[in-house]
């Protein structure tokens, strides 16, 4: 059987710089439920450090934690990389650290803070997460379908950091999963914007970096459980699997 679940697949934690100190991991569980949200992913920039303390944090909270990540590529174009397990998203990891440079520096950027699942502080980590890669798009897409997960370009309707804005299109050859649209467009809008992407499918996060954050702007999908083999379904609106994205 069929049900509808409410998902939020865009969510940093404290160790993106950018992302409040508050979005610990347990304050993170805390919130999704109160949201009524049965599905998360976590994806910090070019990381997932933080991953299996949110997933430790929600292992009674009947919530699913998907791990992921989202990689700035070479182009500067963010995807978001989304797992079915942590061991997964740590290999995608160590491939992004591989091809990343620069040390961060918390005055200007902020803290990168490594957590635990009871919102201590494990560590600061000292690469500068908010660069780019050298990975191109083609390469990020590519290596997290090896290793198994889906690749979807964050918010296609933002100027930076969208795959739109960066390279002025969407090159016919590059095998994403979906397009996710931030709540800056509307449905309408999005319709006429992007009109020419229709073969994809569309979805909406919050791109959460506060916690009042999470939840405003969700997609719900109709599976048969929670798992990222379902999703992927859905995206693919297989089996009567769908997706309905809009802004709440
Ligand atoms: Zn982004
Ligand atoms: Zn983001």
């Amino acid at each position: 059987m069929l049900r509808w679940f409410k998902t939020e697949l865009h969510v940093h934690t404290c160790l993106s710089p950018c992302a409040d100190i508050l979005m610990s991991p347990r304050k993170i569980v805390g919130e999704v439920l109160r949201q009524q949200i049965s599905i998360i992913a976590i994806t910090d920039h070019n990381s997932a450090d933080n991953v299996s303390a949110v997933m430790r944090a929600a292992a009674n909270a009947g919530i699913v934690v998907l791990p992921g990540m989202e990689v700035c590529t070479r182009e500067e174009v963010h995807v978001l990389a989304i797992f079915e397990n942590s061991a997964s998203a740590l290999a995608l990891q160590s491939c992004v650290y591989d091809r990343l440079n620069g040390t961060n520096d918390p005055e200007v950027f902020g803290l990168q803070v490594v957590a635990n699942e009871m919102d201590q502080v494990e560590r600061f980590e000292e690469r500068l997460l908010i660069g780019a890669t050298d990975l191109s798009i083609e390469e990020t897409v590519a290596r997290i379908h090896e290793l198994g997960g889906l690749a979807i370009a964050a918010h296609i309707d933002r100027e930076g950091f969208g795959i739109i804005g960066q390279l002025g299109f969407i090159p016919e050859t590059l095998k994403l999963d979906a397009l996710e649209v931030s709540s800056n467009t509307s449905d309408e809008s999005a319709a006429t914007k992007f009109g020419m992407y229709e073969k994809y499918t569309f979805i909406r996060n919050s791109d959460a970096h506060f916690l009042n954050q999470i939840g405003k702007n969700s997609t719900r999908f109709l599976l048969a459980e929670p798992s990222l083999a379902e999703i992927r379904k859905a995206l693919q609106k297989q089996d009567g699997r769908t997706v309905q994205a809009s802004i709440s």
